[in-house]
């Protein structure tokens, strides 16, 4: 049976920052650079999630409860934009997926890294007209199972990415 998990996608509001995906993202995965502990920023914090507790490596978080997949969404593009016009790059990105392997029906959990991303890997979109906030514009990232993408596998260690296994499963 699929345990019941808490929805990753909506901010907590309870004072601790970062959704749980985020959180453990935080807490269970080294810097990629230097190996010390990674802590998240402060709610609202522009564009960066995590940052090192030692250097200057600083990241996006994405937590998705999906395989891993060649599009996930973003966030609001105005900020991202702004960022990007003053020559500024791309945050490196982790994304924490957690999903139900329907054919062994066991949970998986992988962390993958994104330490170079470039503007073909946004794509620009509005929301609708009805709904939630009519007309924002936001991005998706897109490409990430590309292979000309640079992406690593931090979690679980040693593992290969699961796009990278010949059959879907
Ligand atoms: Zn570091």
């Amino acid at each position: 049976m699929a345990p019941t998990l808490a929805p990753a996608s909506s901010k907590q509001t309870n004072g601790v920052s970062g959704t749980r995906g985020e959180q453990w993202v935080a807490k269970n995965i080294p810097c990629p650079n230097c190996d010390s502990s990674l802590m998240l920023l402060p709610v609202g914090f522009p564009l960066f999630d995590v940052q090192c507790s030692r250097c200057l490596f600083r990241a996006q978080v994405k937590a998705n409860r999906c395989k891993p997949k060649d599009q996930i969404f973003g966030a609001g593009w105005e900020i991202l934009d702004r960022t990007l016009r003053t020559g500024q790059l791309i945050p490196p990105l982790l994304v924490n997926y957690e999903w139900l392997d329907r054919s062994t029906g066991k949970n998986r959990h992988e962390v993958h890294f994104f330490p170079f991303l470039t503007k073909a890997n946004l794509s620009r979109h509005r929301r609708p007209r009805t709904g939630q906030r009519p007309g924002y514009k936001q991005f998706n990232y897109v490409g990430l199972l590309k292979p000309s993408t640079p992406q690593a596998v931090l979690f679980p260690k040693g593992a290969q990415a699961v796009s990278r296994e010949p059959a879907d499963r």
